[in-house]
This record gives C-alpha cells, sequence and structure tokens, in this order.
C-alpha cells in the first residue's frame, strides 16, 4: 500500500480558529491511524495579509492541542520559483497561455457581462493569438477546459459535478510572476504527495479548478473530503460575536487541550452516542465516512462538561502544572505553602476549568484570607470563637494529621460538645478558606497542615472576638 499523506494548510492571517483546528485534528487522526503522514504547510502567498505573529499563534495553537506533525512547515512564500517553473510547463505544453488583457479590459468586459446578465468569464481574447509578445505585460492562463464536466466524490458530502463551461481560465501566474492561490495548492498538493484533502467546505468551489489543473499537470488528483463550517447558536457562522473563537483564548479560559480536542472532534462527527474519547480513541475509532454533512453548533455548555470530566480525571500532578499560571496571575506562588498536587486533589472534583480550579485554590497559599461577610454574618453565632478556640486544641492533639486522624478527631469533639458537625462546620470553613463553600473539610485541614490550621483558627477567633 502507498503511503497515505495528510495535510494541514493553514493561511497565516489570524489566530488558529477552532474550526481549523478541527481541520487539522481531523487531518491529524487519520494520518496517525493508518500509519501515514501528517504535512504541515502554511499558506502565506497573501503577504499582505500573512504575518509571522499568525503563523507563531497557529503552530503554538497546534502544539496546544498535541498535535505533532512529519514534515513542514512548508511556507509557500519560499517556494514562488517552483510555482513559477510549472506554471512554465504548462505554458510550454500549451495548457496555459500568455494573456495581454488590462485589469481596464477585464473590468469593463465583466461590467458588460453583469450588466446583459451574463457571468463574468474570461471571454478567451487571448486564448489563440496567432502571435505572442513577450514585451508587452501579461498573465499566465490556465487553459481550462470548455465543456464536459469536472466531478468528484467528496468523502463527506458525496458525488459533486461542476459544469466546465462555468469554469475561467484561471490565472496562474500575475504579470508581476507572483503565483495564484488556486495554483500553489495544487503545485503543493501534488509536490508533497497529498493523498487526502481534508479541508473546510469554503473550498468546494476551489475544487474542480484544482481537479482540473492537477489533470493538465499530469499528477493523481487527491481524494477530498470539505468539512461543514462550524455555526454559533444562533446558526450564522461562529465569528467572535458567539464568544472566542480562538484555541489559545480557551486555553487561557483554563480549558485542558484533552477537552478541547474530545469536543472539536465529536462536533460533526459521531461514534454511537459516546460522548467521551481519548486521543487514543479518537486515533482507532475516527473515520471522515461518519463525519455527518450538516454544520455543527459550538455549544460552550458540552465543552465545559467534557472539562469538567477531564479535569476530574484528571493525573494531579500534571494539573498542578497546568495551574501554576493561573496561580501566578493571582498573585499566588505555589511553591510556598502546601503541595500544590494535593491541593488539586481537594478541588479537582468541583472545578469546571483551570480558572476556577485556582480561585479555589488561592485560599491555601494566603493565611491572610478575606472573610466573606455574609457568611460570617450568618454562620458565626457568638458561640462560635469558645467552640473554635476547643476545637484547635483537638486539632492541636490529634496524632496523626492525616484524613482520617482528622475525621476521628472532629467526630470526637462533636459528640464531646453534644453538637453536629452542621454547627462547628461552617465556622471552620471560615476560619480555614473565608468562606462555606470549599472542598471536603477534613481534606482543607489535611492539606494546610496542623501549623497553618492553628495560625488560621487563632485568626479566626481573634477576629470573632474583637
Ligand atoms: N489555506 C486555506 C485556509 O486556511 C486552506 C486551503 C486548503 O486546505 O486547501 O482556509
Amino acid at each position: 500500500m502507498p503511503e497515505v499523506r495528510y495535510r494541514f494548510a493553514p493561511s497565516p492571517t489570524g489566530h488558529l480558529h477552532v474550526g481549523g483546528a478541527r481541520t487539522a485534528l481531523f487531518n491529524w487522526l487519520l494520518a496517525r491511524k493508518e500509519g501515514g503522514k501528517f504535512i504541515l504547510r502554511i499558506e502565506d502567498t497573501d503577504v499582505a495579509r500573512s504575518t509571522q505573529e499568525s503563523v507563531d499563534a497557529i503552530l503554538q495553537g497546534i502544539t496546544w492541542l498535541g498535535l505533532d506533525w512529519d514534515e513542514g512547515p512548508f511556507y509557500q512564500s519560499k517556494r514562488f520559483e517552483l510555482y513559477q517553473e510549472f506554471a512554465y510547463k504548462l505554458f510550454d505544453s500549451g495548457k496555459a497561455y500568455r494573456c495581454y488583457c488590462t485589469t481596464e479590459e477585464i473590468e469593463a468586459k465583466r461590467e458588460q457581462a453583469m450588466k446583459e446578465g451574463r457571468k463574468p468569464k474570461y471571454d478567451g481574447t487571448c486564448r489563440n493569438l496567432p502571435a505572442e509578445n513577450a514585451d508587452k505585460p501579461y498573465v499566465i492562463r490556465f487553459r481550462a477546459p470548455q465543456e464536459g464536466v469536472t466531478a468528484f466524490r467528496d468523502l463527506i458530502k458525496g458525488d459533486i459535478t461542476f459544469n466546465n463551461d462555468e469554469l475561467d481560465d484561471l490565472i496562474i501566474l500575475r504579470s508581476d510572476g507572483t503565483p495564484t492561490y488556486n495554483f500553489v495548492v495544487v503545485i503543493d498538493d501534488a509536490t508533497m504527495g497529498i493523498t487526502t484533502v481534508i479541508r473546510g467546505d469554503d473550498h468546494v468551489n476551489n475544487t474542480p479548478r484544482q481537479i482540473l489543473l492537477y489533470e493538465a499537470l499530469g499528477y493523481p488528483v487527491p481524494k477530498f473530503a470539505h468539512v461543514p463550517m462550524i455555526l454559533g447558536s444562533d446558526k450564522a457562522r461562529l465569528s467572535k460575536r458567539h464568544g472566542a473563537t480562538s484555541v489559545m483564548a480557551y486555553r487561557d479560559m483554563g480549558f485542558l487541550p484533552e477537552a478541547m480536542v474530545n469536543y472539536l472532534v465529536r462536533l460533526g462527527w459521531s461514534y454511537g452516542d459516546e460522548e467521551i474519547f481519548s486521543i487514543q480513541d479518537l486515533i482507532e475509532k475516527f473515520s471522515i465516512e461518519n463525519v455527518g454533512r450538516s454544520a455543527g453548533v459550538f455549544n460552550p455548555d458540552k465543552l465545559l462538561w467534557l472539562n469538567a470530566h477531564y479535569i476530574k480525571a484528571g493525573d494531579p500532578q500534571r494539573l498542578a502544572d497546568l495551574l501554576i499560571p493561573f496561580l501566578k496571575e493571582r498573585g499566588v506562588d505555589p511553591s510556598k505553602g502546601p503541595s500544590l498536587p494535593a491541593v488539586v486533589r481537594t478541588i479537582q472534583d468541583r472545578a469546571k476549568t483551570l480558572l476556577e480550579m485556582a480561585d479555589g485554590a488561592v485560599f491555601f497559599y494566603t493565611s491572610d484570607i478575606a472573610y466573606d461577610e455574609e457568611a460570617v454574618a450568618k454562620q458565626m453565632t457568638p458561640t462560635a470563637a469558645p467552640l473554635l478556640t476547643a476545637l484547635g486544641e483537638k486539632l492541636e492533639a490529634v496524632a496523626e494529621f492525616s484524613h482520617d486522624g482528622i475525621e476521628t478527631a472532629f467526630k470526637e469533639f462533636c459528640a464531646a460538645e453534644g453538637i453536629k458537625m452542621g454547627q462547628i462546620g461552617p465556622a471552620v470553613r471560615i476560619a480555614l478558606s473565608g468562606c462555606t463553600v470549599t472542598p471536603s473539610i477534613y481534606e482543607v485541614v489535611e492539606v494546610l497542615g496542623r501549623d497553618e490550621v492553628r495560625t488560621r483558627i487563632r485568626r479566626s477567633v481573634e477576629f470573632l472576638t474583637k
């Protein structure tokens, strides 16, 4: 079997959009599943709109998602000579011709056609000129067939047919010698040996033109799969209006790459009614045939749900590493205080994002916590101070400062005082964390450690008796 080769070919004119990320994922998954290659190509022929900043942002985005590439990144801007060579190859074989029509002439003809209700199309003035005049400025046009149809079987959309008389004699080289978009894509995909092109369905209309070019150049035509767009909740194409569209914005909001990958692949692809897919599952199970024909609607709640799932199931050490920048943003230095993975363990069950997790972790690292006034008013009854003092002493005397040892101490304390846990729990929570919503109290006590618990309980008693 010949090697299968997939590619992702972003235009570096902005960040990595979730739609682009999904296209990249589909290609990468199939390359990995089929033991093929995944090639990265930067489509920066539009020099005015392409920036290094965007290239960096795109590479950062796909790297964050965990996608690695086997070849590239190739830059179209560095391959102009190759494109010119191919353009002249077509010219030499008569499959392309010099066109001397000026922009003004073309524009006038276009206006005339519109006026007469005809589709504007190059009229072939220079198609069969008896003599060439290489001194005059010219573009190189592809001599496209005028009759018949160009058809292909899209792996997602099924059979697609275009009438050739609708296709123009495409300009492949401009008068300044720069190549045009559809031409370079074909030269690249052909010379890079791409076997399947998976891309956004905004490129469907380019495909017949590209197929004609492959045929003219004598290269095999790859398979094509055009992936439907991602829509917002109002069924319009997903845009900034709907919220973040950049993959990296999701990282900054505290999403895990595995949640993003799971969400994006599952958006438009299904496998029974399963929802949770690890990368390994996806590599095994993904197939382009199971990608739906209709556009998927981006659902932030579902992404959040998946993220919560992966946080809950995540390795505490890894989550701790991912959490550090979020804590630093909050002025917290997690190297000073309880072990971060231990803190993570206490909060990972409930946090939906790393951002929430960071918010929930801050109190572990600040003795100087601010008490939630409302909670204090409600839960810190006049009897709380002596109870807290007594509890502090009890905890001080716990032989083994472990979860079980602490739980036993609390139970013994409540029994001795003749109270229920509910009568002291909220006050302890406030004393230790500033508010009443925290993870398991025994875990918090354990993770904070004996000294810190002592300090915080004393501080709360001082606060209450002031
Ligand atoms: N550069 C194109 C884009 O970013 C992709 C073209 C292709 O995949 O053929 O939309």
